[in-house]
């Protein structure tokens, strides 16, 4: 019981940067199976982001094969001040970050540097572990006052101008959509994107905000949670009812949670995923060690099989595409793992609790229907996307999902869907008519062979309505 190996079930994510933004290897990386780009915009200025999003429409339309482009905005962000030159910090040195001019007891003796987050002092507690530039440097905290927290130095290093600072365990007094991200979203609604990811989300109100805005700008843009700190695993279970998808941001998260627990929160993110029927993408340092080498290291292999077996919906490639030299391999080595443990089990297929609505219960049924028969596949149409969605959502282990769209716009957001393999076609007013053209469509470009079994989750006109209905047909 093996889907066709033409098709993988696991999407593919990539970060745009100079190792992959040239007509060229843009080219290569969309006609490799890559699904979506991202453009991070800790990094991007308006400029390149439009120039970028148009060159990656252009490459799509050029060679036939439309992705989604999802814009990443920074969110809130803690970070160091300038300095003229690095300071060099030595081990059990004491250190202050200060957020406002003023005096300072130990005065000149004790070095400092400034913070962008003026209520530093009173969010933070004695005990505390400040981490700068990636957790590369650790300070605990000793005291605070008015304008300053006052620091010993635990891990020494080069302390340089504008590092990141992250304080884990600290619920941080900053507004989820800052005035960097709304220009980004504006800039990305006018270029027509498909996704914004948002960075550092901690509630469901954080998403909500985001939404208000995308309605106000009529943007259909799908929202993508990052989740990277205690706060949002705290309020994991809203923030994934409130958002359209959700990506592990392991980057982070890794530095404002214990090592070891990060296992645990991929896991416990993709059944909460599951359990809602929301997709779920796993970032960060899938491949990393294919920045500078053709090949991945024995355990990126496996976590990336993790991701697969665990059905996660998308794998994200970050510094491998952005600045890696392998941008092209890295694509071909995530879809080759991909594919081959998509062969495995188990194939086990559950019934969430959410599915609870007649039409859901319908597309369950349609899965249950598809899995009884070896080498079937689905089919639906879809103009917004949400039977595919909702098909999708029930993670099918043995069969494709085709996803018949007229709409452009739905088909790039379908990239991003476990399974679903979507196509354009019109629409017409008559189901049947639809039925037949699409899996005449189907049969041409080799999705689907002749005698093979379609399982068509779809509307079926009746004298004077449409109805929903699945129907198991033989290709003919
Ligand atoms: C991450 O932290 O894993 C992540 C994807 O976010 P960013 O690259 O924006 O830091």
């Amino acid at each position: 019981m093996q889907m066709p190996t033409s098709l993988r079930r696991t999407k593919i994510i990539f970060t745009l940067g100079p190792a992959s933004q040239s007509e060229e290897m843009l080219e290569k990386l969309i006609l490799a199976g890559a699904d979506v780009a991202r453009l991070n915009m800790a990094h991007g200025n308006h400029e390149w982001t439009r120039a970028v999003i148009r060159r990656i429409r252009t490459v799509s339309k050029k060679i036939g094969r439309e992705i989604g482009i999802m814009m990443d905005i920074k969110g809130p962000e803690i970070r160091t001040g300038d300095l003229d030159a690095p300071i060099e910090l030595k081990e059990g040195e004491i250190f202050d970050f200060t957020v406002r001019p003023g005096d300072r007891d130990g005065g000149v003796e004790i070095r400092s540097v400034n913070v962008n987050y003026q209520d530093l002092v009173n969010d933070i507690h004695v005990g505390d572990i400040v981490l700068v530039d990636s957790g590369l440097m650790r300070f605990e905290v000793l005291d605070r006052k008015d304008n300053h927290i006052r620091c010993k130095v635990l891990t020494p290093g080069a302390l340089s101008s504008r590092r990141h600072i992250n304080l884990p365990g600290v619920k941080v007094n900053l507004p989820s959509f800052t005035e960097k991200d709304r220009l980004d979203t504006l800039v990305g609604i006018e270029e027509g994107i498909d996704f914004v990811a948002l960075s550092f989300v901690r509630e469901a109100k954080d998403i909500h905000q985001l939404r208000e805005f995308l309605t106000a700008h009529k943007s259909k843009a799908k929202i993508i949670a990052k989740i990277e700190d205690q706060t949002a695993i705290a309020n994991l279970d809203e923030i994934i009812q409130a958002t359209d998808s959700l990506m592990v941001a392991r980057g982070d998260l890794g530095i404002e949670c214990p090592l070891e627990d990060l296992p645990v929160i991929q896991r416990r993110a993709v059944k909460s995923c599951f359990d809602q029927g929301k997709p779920v993408i796993i970032a960060t340092h899938t491949l990393e060690s294919m920045i500078n080498s053709p090949v991945p290291t024995r355990a990126e292999i496996t976590d990336v099989a993790n991701a697969v077996y665990e059905k996660a919906d998308c794998v994200m490639l970050s510094g491998e595409t952005t600045v890696g030299k392998y941008p092209l391999e890295c694509v071909q080595v995530l879809d080759k793992i991909a594919r081959r443990i998509e062969q495995e089990g188990p194939f086990e297929f559950a019934e969430p609790d959410y599915v609870d609505s007649d039409k859901l219960k319908l597309l369950h049924s349609a899965v249950l229907l598809a899995h009884q028969m070896p080498g079937s596949a689905l089919l639906t149409f879809t103009r917004q996307g949400f039977m595919a969605a909702g098909l999708a959502a029930l993670r099918p282990a043995l069969v494709p999902i085709f996803a018949i769209t007229n709409s452009v716009e739905t088909l790039r957001q379908l990239r991003l869907l476990r399974s679903v393999e979507p196509f354009i076609m019109p629409l017409g007013s008559e189901p049947n008519h639809t039925i037949e053209n699409a899996i005449a469509l189907l049969v041409n470009n080799g999705s689907v062979q002749i005698g093979g079994k379609l399982i068509v989750a779809t509307d079926i006109l009746t004298a004077d309505r449409l109805v929903d209905s699945i129907q198991l047909r033989t290709v003919r």
